[in-house]
């Protein structure tokens, strides 16, 4: 059995398609539009290390992930570390890692703090999240919770991730990404990362897919010749939103935190500190990402890097007036306008009925269909799902 399958994308879904044919045989091309394969899991080369263009970090329980990690030879550098995060709000930092300091958060009153643990409790609990996307997250906070923790605790963080459609946003994806975030003991939240670098997982993939006789294309510019097609990139008219990072080398850390959120107004919704989860030794100096979720509307889309960098750092120093730019050694603006779909009320559903397979040798799989939300562990699940799915179809015919 000697079939060609063409993939469209090089990014984490299409590598992973492609790795897992090629080990059963099936010749495959990855057919990449960019200069080079990784997508939104891309590093950047600098002085002697390479740091991912967006920040990277697994969960526990992200076995499909995990177990691709392991399989590409790299568990001695997997890691898992406490990732401790706070708020920033009304000009000061609040720690924000562990239950205990959700008590001695002083914005909330205690009323409000225990109504806010019941809902938190509520969502941890809730098997069927679909049953909650015939409203907006706005409204079940509002019915379950009040305005005040919608204004000072939910708003600023949907507003950060969602930007203007902070509002319309599904109650279910809410119940989504908070079962995923809090799996949190009295020490906080231990993270995972592939240490020295997620460009290594790509750097394995790519090799292990050209060992299999398969072929990487990259500056793609060409329409796939036929035959089977998965296609990496597919949107089918649902809408979505983009990421910017701006990513600074300091020779100055910030603080003592990985996460912070920022709920008072600012250019950036969080800023991640990269070295205080990861050894500074590894790097030499202090890696930051300033983190946002522009809409699709936004002027920052228009500007040029240094202007971005200008903006943000401006805000940055707001947070943390002691940062000079003396201390910037460099800076990179990353942005991707595509790079998830916005769960509107109703969408979560719709996706989570899409079919990978959608007939005539053709298959879909990458960020729209990964219910519930667009991260590498679902990511890798579905590749691997429609890898299986391709096979299946090839030898039935
Ligand atoms: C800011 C940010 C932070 C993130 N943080 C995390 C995290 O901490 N943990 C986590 O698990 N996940 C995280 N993710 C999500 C994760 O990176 C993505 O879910 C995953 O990389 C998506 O892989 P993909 O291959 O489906 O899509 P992509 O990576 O988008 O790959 C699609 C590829 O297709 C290429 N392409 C586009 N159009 C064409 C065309 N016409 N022809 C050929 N090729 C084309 C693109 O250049 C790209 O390489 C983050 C994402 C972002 C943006």
């Amino acid at each position: 059995m000697q079939k060609t399958v063409d993939i469209i994308g090089g990014g984490l879904s299409g590598l992973v398609v492609g790795y897992e044919l090629s080990k059963k045989g099936i010749k495959v091309n990855v057919l990449e539009k960019s200069g080079k394969p990784g997508g939104q899991i891309e590093a950047t080369k600098i002085k002697d290390y390479f740091i991912e263009n967006y920040y990277h970090h697994f969960f526990q329980g992200d076995w499909d992930f995990i177990r691709l990690v392991e399989e590409m030879g790299l568990k001695d550098n997997m890691v898992w570390r406490y990732a401790p995060s706070g708020f920033y709000t009304n000009g000061r930092l609040y720690k924000f890692s562990t239950p205990q300091d959700l008590l001695r958060y002083s914005p909330l009153n205690l009323k409000n703090k225990l109504k806010l643990i019941r809902m938190l409790l509520k969502i941890r609990s809730e098997k069927d999240i679909l049953k909650h996307d015939n409203i907006t997250a706005k409204e079940w906070i509002l019915k379950s919770g009040n305005k005040e923790l919608l204004d000072k605790f939910f708003r600023p963080l949907l507003r950060s991730k969602w930007g203007d459609n902070w509002d319309r946003v599904s109650a279910a994806w809410l119940f989504a990404r908070i079962g995923l975030r809090s799996k949190r003991n009295l020490f906080g939240e231990k993270l995972g990362y592939i240490r020295h670098g997620w460009q290594q997982l790509t750097n394995k993939l790519v090799k292990n897919i050209i060992k299999n006789g398969g072929k990487i294309e990259v500056n793609w510019r060409k329409q796939p010749k036929g035959g089977v097609i998965v296609d990496t990139r597919d949107k089918e008219g649902f809408k979505f939103s983009g990421a910017m990072c701006v990513v600074l080398g300091l020779k100055r850390k910030l603080s003592d935190f990985y996460w912070i959120n920022i709920i008072d107004n600012s250019s950036f919704g969080a800023i991640i500190e990269h070295t205080n989860f990861m050894p500074f030794e590894d790097y030499g100096e202090h890696i930051v990402y300033l983190a946002s979720y522009p809409t699709s509307t936004s002027l920052v889309w228009e500007m040029q890097p240094q202007q971005v960098f200008d903006k943000y750092f401006k805000d940055l120093r707001i947070v943390f007036p002691h940062i000079r730019r003396s201390d910037v050694n460099w800076y990179r603006v990353f942005k991707e306008k595509e790079s998830s779909f916005i769960p509107l009320v109703g969408m979560m559903t719709k996706i989570n009925r899409l079919k990978l397979k959608k007939g005539n040798g053709r298959f879909r799989v990458g960020t729209l269909t990964a219910f519930p939300e667009a991260y590498s562990n679902i990511i890798v699940r579905n590749a691997k799902k429609c890898a299986k799915e391709v096979l299946d179809e090839i030898s039935a015919a």
